[in-house]
């Protein structure tokens, strides 16, 4: 008697979308989860301070500058950088669980941190960079954000030019020019990663039952 299979067992992805802030990375991340009930987030830990609606461990677990160096010297942290001069990292405990459970983890972090997780697990790491339509577009959806200000917005440009340089080392890059399109590519990247030949590790079982 066989097993009807819908999938073959196989590892978790680890989806990393990269973007300029104001490219919209945030949003696709969160319909993705919403569109994907099996996706996890990957909550960062960050030395700066919660914006207005953000809730500790649910956007990110906000920690003191003494409390983040001591996650990374003692090893709790898979990747971590200085962004805009605050620190942010990954904590490694959960993305271990999740992978090792075949559970995809989706990863809202910058171009450091995406080089770092490729470094730390290469055969796991898909990369999806997310292109603002044009840097008007961009400085004008920081602008209506409305949380931070100008001289924060003047740095944020600089660091977007700066993000948008690395676009190249992504495995794939789109541009959100409408959200829907976007999310919708955001999922066929996720879907063509879960379905990449070296990652079914039931595949080889598989095929020996043929014979049997
Ligand atoms: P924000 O302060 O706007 O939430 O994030 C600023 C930048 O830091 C964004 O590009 C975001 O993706 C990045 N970031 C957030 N968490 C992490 C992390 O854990 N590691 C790295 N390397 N970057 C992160």
């Amino acid at each position: 008697m066989s097993t009807l299979l819908s999938t073959l067992p196989r590892r978790g992805v680890c989806l990393v979308i990269a973007a300029p802030s104001g490219a919209g990375k945030s949003s696709i991340t969160r319909a993705l989860l919403q569109a994907e009930p099996d996706l996890m987030l990957s909550v960062s830990a960050t030395t700066r301070a919660p914006r207005p609606g953000e809730e500790e461990g649910v956007h990110y677990y906000f920690r003191s500058p003494a409390e983040f160096e001591a996650m990374a010297r003692n090893d709790e942290l898979l990747e971590w950088a200085t962004v805009f001069g605050r620190s942010y990292g990954t904590p490694r405990a959960p993305v271990e669980a999740a992978l090792a459970a075949g559970r995809d983890v989706v990863f809202d972090i910058d171009w450091q941190g995406h080089r770092q997780l490729r470094d730390a697990l290469p055969r796991d790491v898909v990369g999806l960079f997310v292109l603002p339509p044009s840097l008007a577009v961009l400085e004008e959806r920081l602008r209506g954000r409305g949380t931070d200000d100008p001289a924060e917005i003047a740095r944020r440009m600089r660091a977007a030019r700066a993000e948008i340089a690395h676009a190249p080392e992504f495995d794939h890059v789109l541009v959100n020019a409408d959200f829907a399109t976007a999310v919708a590519g955001a999922r066929a990247v996720l879907q063509a990663a879960r379905l990449a030949t070296g990652r079914q590790t039931g595949l080889p079982a598989f095929i020996t039952a043929l014979d049997g």
